[in-house]
């Protein structure tokens, strides 16, 4: 087929549907084009910015249709931001998006059959015992979608080209130039990396960022700039400052900061310190972690205490947990006890079980299971979060949930070996999802349940496929936002033996 486009042409595009990125999927004359910013069921003016063979980009200039579903993003910086993508859908339509987003891929990569999709199967009504097909639920969502993150981890650069900044593409100078009112020339910036590039976006404030953390965040780079700290380049590997990281305890207000630097010396070390606590007494904990690295991974090996405690403390319900500065705690502390709850919910504990937690971090979804079960076994790879899962058990008094550290891959099928015979194994692993050794092991194990808390849906998709065909039979899907604003959708899955 000949391509009807060429570049810098002025096209109108009907958008027929969403990337999993959130991008508009175009056609003109039955060619592809994605968008950035448009909406399934509009028509739009577009200008073609790149064209391959199968499909290409273009940048919306004009609405000629708009969905009932765009709304206008509240946030500022929204268009040059690259860290929330559906800010201009509504949030119902969002929620209604990430439903459908799972079952695509549940049909698309798993081959699963899904209850009332595509007219098969039923919609299963209350009491029915056999439905054909899985039942997704609607995506649960949050009261109040904004300020929910718990967790701000914020590169830093300098607000010009000459020392800090990274390449800058030739198209986006216009709108660099426009946002950079604020900053002064050589000054210290935070934000978040514009879409698809690390060019910092500097940030007074984030919209789904609890409001403590932006202020944290400001703080920072305030002091950063009086004290003439220099921030840390990627192309040369020079400058100190690299991230400021920051956590609040939902619950417990108390709050924790990181200085990452590429380097161990901070000059003028006091004053930091002192800053940020006349400002902020809310903050607990003042840690420098080290990294000299030129790698995209925001912590180094060395973790320090500048001031205060090591770790802080937080609660989901009613459970307190030590986190520190690099363990992995989930970010929204509301939508995470929806999810927990939901897990403890399809594990169908009634006090005796014996229960296995892969991937269980700090122990978290773990103390929710021991809460209901006979006993409980986390396994996770980090050695510091099992540390920290044993010392949350004993801060509970929760005396029937024993930690490992190691490989899930490696330790389960140890277990197995050891005699451990588990009624109940729960999965939480990252976006790479299950590793295939795993997921033979638990067919192997034979639990009655398995339950599977997904962040990623094709590889949710791909390792159900593993378990249907090992007997297991996939009954109930919750799909929880965890993330608004975001394409991120997080999942909590039911399967049983079959
Ligand atoms: N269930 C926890 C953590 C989930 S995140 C919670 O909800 O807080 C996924 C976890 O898997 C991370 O802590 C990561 O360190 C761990 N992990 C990654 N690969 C692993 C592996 N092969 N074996 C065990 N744990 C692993």
């Amino acid at each position: 087929m000949s391509i009807p486009v060429i570049k810098n042409e002025i096209v109108t595009v009907e958008i027929v549907g969403l990337t999993h990125e959130g991008e508009g999927v175009g056609r003109v004359d039955g060619f592809t084009l994605f968008v950035r910013g448009a909406l399934s069921g509009e028509r739009v003016q577009a200008k073609v910015l790149k064209v391959k063979k199968q499909y290409g980009y273009a940048k919306l200039l004009e609405l000629l249709e708009a969905s009932p579903d765009r709304v206008s993003a509240p946030c500022d910086i929204y268009n040059q931001c690259g860290g929330c993508q559906l800010q201009h859908m509504s949030y119902e339509a969002q929620l209604r998006w990430k439903r459908q987003h799972v079952v695509d891929n549940l049909q698309r990569i798993g081959k699963l059959q899904v209850a009332g999709a595509d007219g098969q199967g039923v919609n299963a009504g209350a009491g029915r015992a056999e439905q054909s097909g899985i039942r997704v639920h609607d995506t649960l969502g949050m009261t109040d979608p904004w300020r929910y993150r718990n967790k701000a981890q914020v590169p830093v650069g300098m607000s010009d080209a000459g020392f800090g900044g990274s390449a800058v593409p030739s198209r986006a100078k216009g709108a660099r130039q426009a946002e950079r009112s604020a900053a002064a020339d050589g000054e210290l910036i935070a934000g978040f990396y514009a879409q698809g590039s690390h060019r910092i976006i500097d940030m007074d404030r984030c919209l789904i960022q609890d409001e403590r953390n932006d202020a944290v965040v400001r703080l920072v780079k305030q002091i950063g700039r009086r004290l003439g700290i220099t921030a840390y380049d990627e192309q040369s590997g020079r400058g100190l400052l690299r991230h400021v990281v920051v956590r609040t305890g939902y619950v417990s207000g108390e709050m924790m900061v990181v200085l990452v630097t590429n380097g161990s010396r901070i000059p003028q070390v006091e004053q930091w310190i002192e800053g940020i606590r006349a400002e902020l007494p809310a903050v607990t904990s003042i840690v420098q972690n080290v990294n000299k690295k030129n790698t995209n991974v925001i912590f180094g090996d060395e973790t320090r205490v500048l001031w205060g405690q090591e770790v802080i403390y937080d609660e989901l319900d009613g459970i307190r947990f030590a986190i520190s500065a690099r363990s992995f705690y989930q970010v929204n502390p509301q939508q995470t006890v929806a999810l927990y709850r939901k897990a403890v919910e399809y594990a169908g504990l009634t006090g005796t079980e014996n229960v296995i937690d892969a991937y269980c971090g700090i122990g978290t979804i773990s103390l929710f299971l021991a809460r209901q079960a006979g006993q409980v076994y986390g396994v996770e790879i980090v050695p510091e979060a099992i540390e920290d899962a044993k010392r949350n058990a004993a801060l509970n008094g929760i005396d029937n949930a024993t930690f490992e550290a190691g490989p899930a891959e490696v330790v389960i099928p140890r277990w197995r070996q050891e005699g451990n015979k588990p009624d109940v194994i729960v999965v939480d692993p990252p976006r790479k999802g299950c590793d295939n050794e795993l997921l033979e092991t638990i067919l192997a194990m034979q639990p009655e349940r398995v339950v599977y808390v997904s962040c990623n849906p094709s590889t949710l998709a791909r390792d159900l496929r593993v378990l249907e065909d090992g007997g297991y039979r996939t009954v109930e899907v919750q799909p929880v936002d965890m993330f608004p604003h975001t394409t991120h959708v997080e999942c909590c899955v039911l399967l049983v033996r079959d």
